[in-house]
């Protein structure tokens, strides 16, 4: 059979590669920042003959109350990925267009960048934290999408809702700034969806893959201003939310299970308070990053740590950071993972 020849952008990603397509014998997953609490869904449906409303109304009504908008600053998609699909294949032209980013961050920026051929101007997170608006718009240049994870996956970094007030206001006309709060409910108060009604150029990402406990669902919301969401709603798959998935979201977010989660959330930010306090006494370790987010970032201080871990099916994940290759996320997993956590801390080497 002759090979396909795929264009070089395509040809070289291989945007998918988690821990779990490799194949490793893991027992215990604490490397894709996943919730530990898990429940069975038992599902009633007598209409699937029929296609699904593109826009489930009663989901979309639930999350608009829920993140205090209306229901037409809210766009639903298959996961908060394809939000950051929907906006890079929407705003930004291939081939002449750019996006910024702030280095280190969430790896989908780069790689949606790359499949549509955008450019791409790498910032550094330390002009995030610590820049003025002034000097971050003048960084960004004419990039037409300004990426900013809140907060930050892997550092746990944050940044105030007035700073990404600031932003929006000095790109205002230039760029749309677009916040991930993928990880919001672990630090509520710090998200910028209150302020969509004063900038035109803002967008907010969510999803229910974290707090809520739902990754497998595939849900994500993009929120942001009608006019910014009329040319997404143009090019969104026809029917991109199946009946199935919009029953389970709309019972994620009914009261009680908004109340649920938010118990949830508690529980693990006060058990990432614990495991903070474990990994900062432990030899094994170097560094530990202090941040929000169901996760803790570390530097180990030998390799072989980190291959002990892994082969031992304890899976986090590895990555190079700033030049360095043994840091390690780890995400905040039930009672039992995190106790393998301890027990691998105190392990021997
Ligand atoms: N943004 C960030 C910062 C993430 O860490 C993730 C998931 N790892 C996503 C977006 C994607 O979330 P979803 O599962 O909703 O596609």
């Amino acid at each position: 059979m002759s090979q396909i020849q795929l264009p070089e952008n395509i040809a070289s990603l291989n945007a998918y590669s988690s821990a779990k397509s490799e194949k490793l014998n893991g027992t215990t997953w604490l490397n894709a920042n996943e919730s530990p609490y898990s429940r069975r869904v038992s599902l009633d449906f007598e209409a699937l003959n029929r296609y699904p409303d593109p826009q489930p109304e009663a989901v979309i009504k639930a999350y608009a109350s829920y993140a205090g908008l209306s229901p037409e600053q809210v766009l639903m998609t298959r996961g908060a990925d394809e939000g950051i699909e929907l906006l890079v294949r929407t705003y930004c032209v291939p081939g002449q267009d750019k996006i910024a980013l702030f280095l280190p961050t969430y790896g989908m920026y780069k790689v949606t960048a790359d499949t549509h051929n955008v450019g791409i101007t790498a910032l550094e997170q330390s002009l995030l934290q610590q820049g003025s608006a002034a000097e971050i718009a003048d960084a960004v240049g004419n990039a037409k999408l300004v990426f900013i994870c809140n907060p930050n996956n892997p550092t746990g970094a944050t940044v105030s809702t007035d700073k990404i007030a600031a932003i929006a206001a000095a790109l205002k006309g230039k760029a749309l700034v677009v916040v991930d709060e993928a990880y919001i409910e672990f630090c509520e108060q710090l998200t910028a969806a209150s302020l969509l009604s004063d900038f035109d150029n803002l967008v907010v990402l969510r999803t229910l893959s974290k707090a809520f406990a739902l990754a497998g669902l595939r849900t994500g919301f993009t929120l942001a201003p009608p006019d910014v969401l009329a040319p997404i709603r143009k090019v969104i798959a026809p029917y991109p939310v199946s009946a199935v998935v919009a029953q389970i979201a709309q019972e994620a977010l009914t009261p009680d299970a908004i109340t649920q989660m938010r118990r949830q959330v508690s529980i693990l930010n006060k058990a990432k308070e614990k495991l903070t306090e474990v990994l900062g006494g432990s030899e094994k370790i170097a560094k530990v990053m202090i941040g929000e987010g169901n996760f803790i970032t570390v530097q180990v201080r030998q390799v072989n740590d980190i291959k002990q871990a892994m082969q031992s099916g304890l899976i986090m994940r590895p990555f190079t950071l700033f030049g360095e290759d043994n840091w390690l996320r780890i995400s905040i997993g039930s009672e039992q993972e995190l106790e393998q956590v301890r027990r691998w801390l105190t392990q021997p080497q």
